[in-house]
């Protein structure tokens, strides 16, 4: 109730009346209503002038009575009449019963007192004219009776009588045009749906009807303090907006009241439901200017709110969320491209400190539809999010080891293919028959293939992986360990992993040559892993002088831009025939 002093009795409206003011807006202005009256009465007064003058126009040279436009006059007047009753309906019908009402009197009294019979016309046009305003007004009475029919059916939820997602654009469209503030709140029930599974539908809609019924009565009261406009989207969605409110307090004021209206006992055939609900707003103008994009904003925050599945229930828009938006439309790229095979990869060699190739890295490739190329960086996150990444790395697999035997066939060449793998791809209970079959088809000794697995491996189910990775060692594939120093995992646990490689991460190698700390601390990782009895390969080397380090600390190898980029299947094919 605080607001109702601020803004008076506009808070009053109910939803109806709202919807009634939209539709009763006015089509013509009140400029044009005042000039067909003047224009009536300047044709009424020449027409008076003129029928008792006997004065002649000079109309190309011929004498023309005046007398004779009276007609001309005349049929102006009562255009201007029936102008009035088309354009300004009832109140146009009332003006022109008053102005052809007061001329009857006038008229007759002409004819009968003054005995001017010029004027007998007159009072049979006024009679037509007051006949034909007559049948259109009441023939309009009945089109736009029809037409709120209509009207109200198009913006009428038909389960619940609510209004329905129509009616909450006409009136957003029509604020937006009068520049007035307010919050547009999706809703969506909680757990609808196991109403709905284990009642059945009837129930469910009995359900939809009782909440709609609530909302209904609270938008129309004055609970809430602000001016309130609930509309059912589809489904279990509702649309709520909120008018006349100070601050973002009140507008939270306003759903937890609409929020505590739900969530009293709903009794339906003697069982009783307890209800909840997920709402995500969005404002105008601060959020958006136009009703879509406010739509999807609001609905963004929902749906937020709802996945977070938090005790708070309620969650206003902010920009922070379309990132997990850009992470939707990342998914469906994904998806498509892993349909279409269109998931490829890029070779990146690895060299012997002496610049000898040891092998390549296969690195995922992706484009989007445009066909710009997509980091891995950003599309890698997502399929582990979602739990394709084993079909990821499974594409990049084939394809990059069927090149790879090829090669080796052709060239004789003794290089090795390094795949990346990640955890859940690794963790899958078929990934060693995934191995044995990608040596088999493509006719790779074992010894040529290794797999990279990151640290985070080990710290996610340590046994498990350790099994795995054993399972891999006996079948003679490698193991390399990615991404080094950038996990947390324990030297004790580090040393029971039978790995051949360690990837020292680039990050180190950046810092390496910036201070003695950093350079000694990258000397340790290759004497740790010398130790551990695997080779050392630093990662991301990009100029000489790390290089030259990397050589008296005792790296074993490099990979980096500085001798070799990614590159595509032809050029790793054309550089192993080459060599
Ligand atoms: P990663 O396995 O550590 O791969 C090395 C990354 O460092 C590659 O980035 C490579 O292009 C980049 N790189 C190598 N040398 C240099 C250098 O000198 N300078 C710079 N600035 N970068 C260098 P990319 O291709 O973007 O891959 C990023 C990450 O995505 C990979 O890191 C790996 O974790 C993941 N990834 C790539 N392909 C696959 C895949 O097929 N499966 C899985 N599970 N992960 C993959
Ligand atoms: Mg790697
Ligand atoms: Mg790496």
């Amino acid at each position: 109730m605080k607001h109702k002093e601020t803004f008076g009795d506009k808070n009053n409206q109910s939803m109806e009346d709202i919807m009634n003011g939209l539709d009763d807006q006015v089509r013509f202005s009140k400029l044009t209503y005042i000039l067909i009256i003047v224009l009536y009465i300047a044709t009424t007064v020449l027409l008076a002038v003129i029928s008792n003058s006997d004065s002649t126009l000079n109309l190309f040279g011929n004498p023309v009575p005046l007398k004779t436009l009276a007609g001309v006059l005349s049929s102006l007047a009562n255009i201007c009449i029936i102008f009035l009753v088309v354009f300004y309906k009832k109140t146009g019908f009332i003006t022109a019963l008053v102005i052809l009402g007061t001329q009857f009197p006038m008229l007759i009294r002409k004819i009968f007192v003054l005995h001017v019979y010029g004027s007998i016309p007159g009072i049979f046009t006024n009679i037509f004219t007051l006949i034909a305003a007559v049948i259109i007004f009441v023939s309009d009475v009945k089109l736009a009776k029809y037409q709120k029919g209509i009207r109200k059916q198009a913006i009428t939820d038909r389960l619940t009588g609510l209004l329905n997602r129509f009616a909450c654009y006409e009136l957003m469209d029509d604020l937006i045009a009068k520049k007035e503030n307010f919050a547009l709140v999706m809703i969506d029930l909680n757990n609808f749906r196991e109403i709905n599974d284990s009642k059945g539908h009837t129930t469910g809609n009995e359900v939809l009807k009782v909440v709609a019924k609530r909302w209904c009565d609270c938008a129309n009261s004055d609970d809430t303090g602000t001016l309130d406009f609930v509309t059912r989207q589809s489904g279990d969605e509702f649309m709520l907006v909120i008018r006349k409110y100070l601050d973002d307090e009140d507008i939270m004021d306003t759903i937890r009241h609409f929020e505590k209206v739900l969530e009293e006992k709903v009794t339906i055939d003697e069982c009783e439901y307890y209800l909840s609900a997920s709402f995500g707003y969005a404002e105008y103008p601060a959020d958006a200017d136009n009703a879509d994009t406010l739509f999807t904003y609001a609905n963004t925050a929902m749906y937020e709110i709802k996945k977070i599945n938090s005790s708070n229930h309620i969650l206003r828009f902010s920009t922070d969320l379309l990132k997990e938006e850009n992470t939707l439309e990342m998914e469906r790229m994904l998806r498509t491209a892993l349909e279409k095979g269109n998931i490829y990869f890029n070779l990146q060699p690895q060299y012997t400190m002496d610049h000898k190739l040891r092998g390549f890295e296969a690195l995922a490739r992706m484009r989007d539809e445009a066909g710009q190329i997509v980091s891995p960086g950003e599309f890698i996150p997502v399929a582990e999010k979602i739990g394709i990444i084993d079909k990821v790395d499974s594409m990049v697999f084939k394809k990059s080891a069927e090149l790879f035997g090829r090669l080796l066939k052709e060239t004789g060449a003794d290089i090795t293919l390094s795949l990346n793998a990640s955890v859940k791809h690794l963790m899958k209970s078929d990934f060693l028959d995934e191995l044995k079959s990608l040596l088999d088809t493509y006719d790779i000794p074992a010894g040529n293939l290794e797999i990279e697995i990151t640290e985070s491996i080990m710290m996610d189910s340590a046994d498990k992986a350790l099994a795995c990775i054993n399972s891999i060692k006996e079948m003679g594939i490698k193991i390399a360990i990615d991404d080094f120093g950038t996990g947390y995992s324990s030297l004790s646990y580090l040393s029971r992993v039978p790995a051949d490689l360690l990837k020292i991460d680039k990050s180190f190698i950046d810092e390496m040559n910036n201070s003695d700390a950093s350079k000694k601390y990258v000397a340790a990782i290759v004497s740790m892993g010398h130790i551990m009895n695997m080779e050392v390969i630093s990662e991301g080397v990009e100029d000489d002088a790390q290089i030259e380090t990397l050589r008296k600390i005792g790296c074993d190898f490099i990979q980096g831009f500085i001798w070799g980029r990614p590159l595509s299947a032809e050029d790793a094919e054309a550089l192993v025939k080459g060599m």
